[in-house]
């Protein structure tokens, strides 16, 4: 339901048909999804709403394709969420594709890992064998558009203002420039972001468990490509790691996205501001004599914003209104993937809010935090343990990496459990132990 525009009283017609253009994209929302916000996770959602034929509008505050801070990389789980959605990124795969990545130990050891096959349910059996990587602007606007293809209809420019209770569900307030836009639809998601005022608005205040940030910048002027991305669990972050992904090249040449991603009480700790800690990883691989990075120049001031690991506890639907991605607090502890995660609580959100429309039964949306759970909690505890071992045990790492550098059984296996594909119980077994100590062994 739209209520009437608080207009001027202009009657032109191109202001009519651009009026009616709008309103149309709001129709049928009381027997439909609203979805705020289009980043990976509301573009997903209103992806698989349209799939599965639900009415669905995605707004979003900013014009696309737009910046966003990030990595830019995809990890073969996200590749496998966007195949689940019939989106493919193959377009972009001979600038995107990255079948190796590095690890880089606290002591200094390289694994030069290859990704393992993770077998693609949604690709029908076919395997993926690579990450990705591409910049935000394309990424964002690329799954956009997907949507849009899918059926969704998009409302750029056009911002999540308030939120108040109404009957059963929830009056939503939106602004297309200095005009409001009233509705009342029969489900909303809340794709807002790590920043969501949506979820504030929901919750009755601000979130307080900011654990964790990430800071990244551009760097111009490489004197060669990046071949792959890297990680490196420098002793100044840990349990977090410093990154090195290529980018896009420009006029001066190669480029690359370089980061750190931390916890806040590394701050403390170390008595460095997040830009400090993000120089320290930077600048000797800068001022180095030989390295990827030897001699590049920063082209953007480094910039970040917390990340939300997820965390069952958190409360996730509030009447007909669900969280997903960022404003749900759904990343990976130990890699601060935040993507694939995003695109899966936005899929699963998706289908609970197509039950909730058939059926008005707040169940339907209450199993959402429920199959949520069931997806995303084996990989957070994996996760917590893993970082407890970086924090305490950082030598048992320095001689997993050194092993699996030279064992492509031991490392296609630790790298499933890292990337969440293989439970942790799959390397925390004697016959693993034996084989990190004895190379001869085998698994
Ligand atoms: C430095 C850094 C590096 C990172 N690197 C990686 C990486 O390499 N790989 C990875 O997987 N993850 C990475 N992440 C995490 C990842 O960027 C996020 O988890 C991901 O963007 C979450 O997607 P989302 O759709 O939930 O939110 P977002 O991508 O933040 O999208 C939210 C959208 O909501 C819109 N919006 C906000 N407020 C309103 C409003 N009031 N009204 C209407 N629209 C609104 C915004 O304009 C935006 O388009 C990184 C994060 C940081 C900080």
């Amino acid at each position: 339901m739209v209520t009437p525009r608080s207009g001027d009283g202009s009657d032109e017609a191109n202001d009519d048909a651009a009026h009616g253009a709008r309103d149309a994209a709001f129709d049928d929302l009381d027997s439909g999804v609203l979805v705020v916000g289009a980043g990976p996770a509301g573009s997903a959602a209103a992806a698989a709403l349209a799939r599965l034929g639900v009415p669905v509008t995605l707004v979003d505050r900013r014009s696309f394709p737009r910046e966003k801070i990030c990595g830019d990389g995809i990890s073969p789980l996200a590749l496998e969420g966007l195949a689940r959605l019939g989106f493919d990124l193959g377009r972009f795969s001979t600038r995107g594709d990255m079948p190796r990545c590095d690890f880089v130990s606290p002591a200094g050891r390289v694994w030069r890992a290859h990704y393992p096959r993770l077998e693609s349910a949604a690709r029908g059996g076919a395997t993926i064998d690579h990450g990705f990587v591409i910049a935000r602007h394309e990424f964002d606007h690329a799954l956009l558009q997907h949507a849009r293809a899918c059926g969704a209809r998009i409302v750029e420019r056009c911002r999540y203002r308030s939120i108040a209770s109404d009957g059963a569900g929830w009056r939503v307030e939106l602004s297309i420039g200095d005009e409001p836009v009233t509705l009342r639809p029969a489900a909303i998601i809340a794709a807002d972001g790590e920043h969501s005022t949506l979820r504030r608005d929901l919750s009755g205040g601000a979130r307080r468990d900011e654990e964790w940030l990430a800071v990244r910048a551009y760097l111009r002027s490489l004197r060669e490509p990046v071949p792959q991305m890297s990680f490196h669990f420098t002793r100044d972050v840990l349990p977090g790691y410093g990154w090195i992904f290529p980018a896009d090249p420009d006029t001066d040449g190669p480029r690359a996205n370089v980061g750190v991603y931390f916890r806040y009480s590394r701050l403390a700790q170390s008595g460095h501001s997040p830009k400090e800690l993000f120089r320290r990883f930077v600048s000797p691989l800068i001022e180095a004599t030989d390295g990827v990075l030897r001699g590049a120049e920063l082209e953007t001031t480094p910039q970040g914003y917390p990340i939300t690991p997820y965390d069952p506890r958190r409360r996730l639907v509030f009447r007909n209104a669900l969280l997903a991605g960022d404003a749900a607090g759904v990343a990976d502890p130990l890699t601060g993937e935040g993507i694939g995660p995003a695109i899966r609580s936005g899929e699963l959100a998706a289908a609970a809010a197509a039950r909730f429309v058939h059926t008005r039964e707040p169940a339907d949306l209450l199993r959402y935090p429920l199959e949520l759970k069931d997806t995303l909690n084996a990989t957070r505890r994996r996760g917590l343990f893993l970082l407890y071992l970086l924090e305490r045990q950082s030598w048992l790492v320095d001689r997993l990496f050194e092993r699996a550098d030279g064992d492509r059984r031991l490392a296609d296996r630790v790298f499933r459990v890292l990337s969440g594909d293989l439970p942790l119980r799959r390397i925390f077994r004697p016959s693993v132990f034996l084989r990190i100590y004895w190379p001869a062994r085998r698994l």
